[in-house]
């Protein structure tokens, strides 16, 4: 993590003087603004300026195409076809200011890597607005901000590529993410540790706030902007907090209860699936419980509970097995932020004990759906739990791949011949003896019953380090099909896809190698 470690300058957040001196103005003056056929309402950029600066994104120099996420642009209410025009590739490069939008960078604050790190904010990143259907477009990558500290505005193709991907194929998972529209690049040189080049990463979800925007303004003591944005977040989101049943009368604790519910259900679908996000800051931290802000995740090869995919992350704070203590963490951090709102410290940290159950209950539910059992007389969720507990101790004694285990055990399900499962483990006894038991217990469901939640809970298809890097090395000799390619297997990952297996193969020795940090 190269950044956390810049020296931070306080940007009072407010109308910036780069709205006007920017040099996008002029090249949005003259391509001129594009009327993209959406019909646009700002209601974050209504709470007014302490919320963020207006900046317009800085134009991308010559920009095309690199993947467009066709069923992302439908439920924004975009044709395909119309996605792909010239217009969009400007106005979604910004280059050209879309009509009805009013761009903004928001500020936020957050604990990054168990420290507090004072103001962040978008740094490269541009609210575009939100569309009448209730989604914003944020552009990520678009330039400099008020809040870039250090940074110089910009994303490489590299770590787009992998976050647009990756969004798309959670969504596919029915894991909550922040979803990617398209990705657009340029020769643009980027400076990292090598020289690479610019893109910009259009990035869609109903709200982009952050836990670190609540900390933000608690940790100022600005009291009634931190209110202001409870309401906010409640009246749009969790409008159930006005009336709560848990605490009564309570919104503010019935709102972090309500996280404490959402973030509880992520990290069940996020340790199910093998994902390690990586930077679980404050700041990556959505409010809606989404996954927000991919940067150097993976999803396991061979099962290491230990696994550390942030190469930055010499202490392991983000290791895959940590992550579910992480979270709650976060949330307190959370709930010391809403505190002044909350009043209350017993309710506040009632209210955080919603994630301590809902998390182990979520994940015990995963993880009972994806060995194919339901509740069934006859069995105890103890006793699948143990069931669980066991065969997740052999992956990680022998390394097992992970998702290659899941799927092999579904399809060993649908045709009762466990020999797809027997050869991932050399020690056959240990296998055979936990397939018996597991057997029995699956005869209490129906084989086509328990075969069909395995198969649709279980994918194929995962984006593996190894299967991003190639195309993004494809996609650096500006070839694209390889991220298309990627594009349509992760959307449909339960999916068989003939002819594509060896897209769901075994990582080959190279992706061990694969270092990913945050430099992105
Ligand atoms: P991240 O680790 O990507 O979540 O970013 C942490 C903070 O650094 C956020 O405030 C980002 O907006 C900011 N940031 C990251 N990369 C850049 C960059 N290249 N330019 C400006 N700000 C950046
Ligand atoms: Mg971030």
């Amino acid at each position: 993590m190269v950044l956390r470690f810049f020296r931070i300058t306080l940007h009072r957040a407010g109308p910036s003087s780069l709205r006007d001196n920017h040099p996008m103005n002029l090249a949005a003056k003259t391509l001129g603004e594009v009327d993209c056929g959406l019909s646009w309402r700002n209601s974050f950029h209504a709470l007014g300026p302490a919320f963020y600066s207006s900046v317009i994104p800085e134009p991308l120099p010559a920009p095309y195409w690199v993947g467009r996420s066709e069923p992302m642009a439908r439920e924004l209410g975009l044709e395909p076809a119309v996605l792909a025009s010239p217009e969009w590739l400007d106005a979604l490069s910004g280059n050209r200011m879309i009509r009805g939008t009013q761009p903004l960078a928001g500020v936020y604050s957050g604990h990054q890597f168990g420290h507090w790190a004072g103001q962040l904010g978008d740094g490269r990143a541009h609210l575009l607005g939100e569309t009448s259907n209730g989604l914003e477009v944020q552009l990520k990558g678009s330039g400099l901000t008020p809040y870039s500290r250090m940074g110089d505005g910009r994303a490489v193709l590299r770590s787009s590529i992998r976050e647009f991907l990756c969004s798309e194929a959670m969504h596919a998972l029915g894991i909550p993410s922040t979803r990617a529209l398209c990705v657009t690049g340029s020769d643009a040189p980027v400076q990292r540790e090598t020289t690479e080049t610019a893109a910009v990463l259009t990035r869609i979800a109903p709200s982009f706030i952050r836990f670190g925007h609540f900390e933000h303004f608690s940790h100022r003591g600005q009291h009634l902007e931190l209110k202001t944005l409870a309401d906010y977040v409640i009246d749009r989101f969790y409008p159930q907090c006005r009336e709560s049943g848990k605490f009564p009368g309570h919104a503010y604790a019935a709102l972090l209860d309500a996280v404490s519910e959402r973030t509880a259900a992520l990290l069940a679908q996020w340790q199910a699936a093998g994902f390690c996000h990586g930077v679980m800051n404050t700041d990556n931290m959505s409010i809606l419980g989404l996954t927000i802000d991919y940067g150097p995740f993976q999803f396991l090869d061979a099962f290491d509970p230990g696994h550390i995919c942030n190469h930055s992350d010499t202490l392991g704070r983000y290791a895959y097995a940590q992550q579910p203590n992480v979270a709650y963490w976060n949330l307190f951090c959370l709930a010391q932020a809403l505190l002044p709102l909350i009043g209350d410290q017993e309710m506040a940290l009632a209210a955080l004990d919603s994630y301590k159950t809902l998390f182990a209950a979520e994940l015990g539910r995963r993880m009972r759906a994806k060995l194919g059992l339901d509740e069934r007389e006859g069995a105890t969720a103890q006793a699948d739990e143990a069931r669980t507990g066991e065969i997740l101790a052999l992956l990680a004694k022998h390394r097992i791949d992970y998702s290659i285990f899941w799927r092999r055990l579904s399809r060993g399900a649908a045709s009762a011949n466990w020999q797809g499962v027997r050869d991932l483990f050399l020690d056959r006894p240990a296998i055979d003896a936990w397939l018996l038991r597991y057997s029995e217990r699956l005869t209490l469901v129906p084989r086509p019953l328990a075969a069909d939640l395995m198969l649709s809970t279980n994918p194929k298809f995962v984006l593996r380090n190894h299967l991003a890097q190639a195309a993004i090395e494809q996609a650096k000799l500006k070839d694209f099909s390889g991220v298309q390619t990627l594009l349509t297997l992760l959307q449909s990952p339960f999916a068989e896809h003939p002819g594509f297996d060896d897209y769901a193969d075994f990582p080959p020795d190279w992706a061990s190698k694969i270092e990913i940090s945050c430099s992105s």
